[in-house]
């Protein structure tokens, strides 16, 4: 067991990315969970020259780098990446390499951290990355974690880490209901400064609350009120681009009266002309200094769950959910989950249940869920409806008397399941409130990470019976538990398979990679794609979007040269890569590597 500090945990008003000091105590207790469970050291010794050179730049080169860059920002804002890596957790993560690593540890890595402190330095940053052809990978807060955390892509980029210093609510317009916030708003910090000024507003959360509000919209996350779609409800981008030109988009390109921003530039969000927001998001075309962003206004809200006995059952649920959703009866992005997330999100391990290697057989999961409040269920279904009783009661009636058409389904409110089950978060998350309870899942493998591999279907039994089938069987061929959670968004689901294995284990790395490709290959063979991959998929992933011999890879990649011809920014992010790079053995795409069991190679240049 790794011993652990509880003291070190930061506070949200010390730095930016800790948190309000009302959820230490949760913290602590997820910390101390988390370290219990996990026998790797806190780092080691680091067995190469450090740092890490960017490919194609000398030793001689990179000093006189970054001493330039260090005369430009501060010697207190540029920091080498040459001491120990550690992982950290959660709330104490890195912003020098993947802290999920499925590759080894330091194949991922930075060689520099600088930190801007305005949209102006960002610009210098911009130039001077042109300057020595230095590529540069921006991260808001750096906890994208289970899609690359904070590593760049290419190794040996400097990471330009936008969160330290950059981190003010810029606006809350109360009446309007909007915002807009630098990089290093966490959702926790939103959160408290709209609670500060009295109005009476939530802030859409994602599961857990410590990620950055721009980093997660302009990364197309999800959270689950009726704001659940963090992309489609933000308004207004200010975006440094790769030459250091810096452009607003929406209203704000209308300069407002004697040079103030534009009155209505968190109001509309696509005025005239073509809508360039959506390259700014899941791309490597430009670096987002500041983001708009709506607020709901709060309102009544009724949690609930339904459970639902048996495994078969599946596309019968979702054939009600369908026209539920559709019609807004169900008011929220609910969440449909398997039950072997009842035991995991106890935050109890999975040797607590089970002591083989293989995928937990189902008749264990059974026996340990029978002892669950729930009991022997095979999928929760957690959902919220929102309004005043009467509307939350009329709502509620049609749920059940749908869900009801299930055998053996029942429908749990809140205050019948004990202060410890996982409904009560949801009941927080659905509502607004930041939350940290899903973070205990990650429990359930010692020293654990996870991937995410996460497609899209149609809200329909039978696309979504494709995905499942593709998913339980190849979980059971590489050896993982299958946790798969389908957020529904309407038309469409997320459905998120999330593969969690052990950092210490080389195996356990192997078999997620081979997973995860396999995975990726069969459902495009399906026609299904996923909305959002970790960095080490992201070529495969973009390539299976590959309609009319690569259209939308050319059209990016045109966009790309146009916009970046040094190739400076986020070489490969999104599986779009420079001309500079292209067609070099960068891109990860060769079967063979997962078929023969052997890790990736993320190095170009040494192929
Ligand atoms: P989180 O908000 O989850 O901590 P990150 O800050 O890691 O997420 O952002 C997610 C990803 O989006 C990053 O890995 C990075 O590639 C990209 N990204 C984050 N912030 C910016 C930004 N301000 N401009 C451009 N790309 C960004």
């Amino acid at each position: 067991m790794a011993s652990v500090d509880l003291t070190s945990i930061p506070l949200l008003d010390k730095k930016h990315s800790g948190v309000p000091s009302d959820y230490l105590e949760q913290a602590k207790g997820s910390k101390a969970r988390l370290y219990s469970n996990k026998t790797l050291p806190a780092s080691v010794p680091r067995d190469e020259e450090v740092p890490v050179l960017p490919p194609d730049v000398t030793r001689e080169i990179f000093d006189a780098a970054i001493a330039e860059l260090k005369r430009k920002l501060g010697e207190e804002n540029v920091e080498l990446n040459d001491k120990p890596l550690v992982d950290g957790w959660y709330l104490e993560h890195p912003n020098t390499h993947d802290a999920f690593h499925v590759v080894p540890q330091s194949d991922l890595v930075s060689s520099a951290t600088v930190y801007p402190g305005s949209t102006d330095e960002v610009v210098q940053i911009v130039r001077w990355a042109n300057d020595y052809l230095i590529p540069i990978y921006p991260i808001s807060m750096g906890r994208n974690l289970g899609y690359g955390g904070a590593a760049p892509r290419v190794r040996g980029s400097v990471v330009v880490d936008l969160g330290r210093r950059m981190n003010k609510v810029l606006k809350i317009d109360g009446s309007n209901a909007t915002c807009m916030v630098e990089p290093g708003v966490s959702y926790f910090k939103l959160h408290e400064e709209v609670q500060k000024t009295g109005y009476d507003l939530w802030v859409d959360v994602p599961d857990v609350a410590g990620g950055s509000v721009l980093g997660n919209a302009i990364d197309r996350g999800v959270g689950y009120t009726p704001y659940g779609d963090h992309f489609t409800n933000h308004c207004g981008l200010e975006v440094v681009l790769p030459s250091g030109e810096v452009l607003r988009t929406g209203m704000g390109a209308l300069p407002g009266k004697d040079g103030a921003d534009n009155p209505s530039w968190q109001a509309f969000q696509n005025p005239y002309g073509p809508t360039p927001d959506g390259i700014f998001s899941q791309s490597n075309f430009g670096i987002v200094t500041k983001m708009g962003m709506w607020l709901m206004p709060a309102t009544g809200h009724q949690s609930y769950m339904i459970t639902f006995p048996r495994d078969d059952d599946f596309e019968q649920i979702i054939e009600i959910i369908r026209p539920l959703a559709l019609n807004r009866i169900l008011g929220n992005i609910p969440q449909l989950r398997s039950v072997i997330q009842e035991l995991a999100v106890t935050g109890k391990p999975k040797s607590f249940f089970y002591d083989g290697k293989d995928p937990m057989p189902r008749e264990v999961v059974r026996s340990h869920a029978k002892n669950m409040p729930c009991g022997d269920i095979s999928w929760a279904f957690y959902g919220t409806v929102y309004g005043n009783k009467e509307t939350r009661d009329m709502q509620l009636e049609i749920i059940k008397r749908e869900f009801g058409k299930v055998a053996g389904a029942r429908f749990i409110l809140p205050e019948e399941m004990p202060p410890e089950h996982y409904i009560h978060s949801r009941v927080n998350v659905c509502s607004g409130t930041p939350e940290l309870r899903e973070l205990d899942w990650l429990n359930w493998q010692p020293n654990a990470a996870h991937l995410f591999f996460a497609p899209i279907t149609p809200t329909r039994g039978e696309d979504a019976r494709v995905i499942h089938e593709i998913v339980s069987r190849l979980h059971k061929k590489w050896g993982f538990d299958n946790f798969s959670t389908l957020c529904i968004a309407g038309r469409e689901m997320h459905w998120i398979a999330n593969i969690v294995y052990d950092r210490a284990d080389e195996d356990s790395k192997r078999r997620a990679v081979g997973l995860m490709r396999e995975m990726i290959e069969e459902a495009a063979k399906n026609g299904f794609g996923e909305y959002r991959t970790h960095l080490l998929f992201a070529d495969q992933v973009a390539r299976t979007y590959g309609w009319n011999n690569q259209a939308l890879m050319r059209f990016n990649e045109t966009i790309k040269d146009a916009l970046d011809p040094n190739g400076i920014l986020a070489p490969g992010r999104a599986g779009i890569w420079p001309r500079r790079f292209r067609g070099k053995g960068w891109e990860i795409l060769e079967e063979d590597e997962w078929r023969n069991s052997s890790l990736p190679k993320v190095d170009g240049s040494s192929k």
